[in-house]
């Protein structure tokens, strides 16, 4: 679980860092970063104007067999 932040995107705004419940944004150097913790909230996703962040996929998430 977890975002991934796309840096070359990301303008080091804060607006993220405020809407995130449990704190694990923060900007440094003019850059979002992601510490442990994120729930997977997605609200930090909805929040960032530039679509600089994106949840994870589950890695326990598999397709299923077409022809079963
Ligand atoms: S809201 Fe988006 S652009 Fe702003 S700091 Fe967060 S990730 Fe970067
Ligand atoms: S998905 Fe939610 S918990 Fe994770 S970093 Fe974004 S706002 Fe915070």
């Amino acid at each position: 679980m977890g975002v991934t932040i796309d840096l070359l995107r990301c303008t080091g705004c804060g607006a993220c860092t405020y809407i995130c419940p449990v704190g694990v944004l923060s900007v440094d150097d003019m850059k979002c970063r992601v510490s442990e913790g994120c729930i997977s909230c997605g609200k930090c996703v909805e929040q960032c104007l530039w679509q600089a962040i994106a949840l994870e996929e589950k890695p326990m998430k598999k397709r299923k067999k077409r022809d079963e």
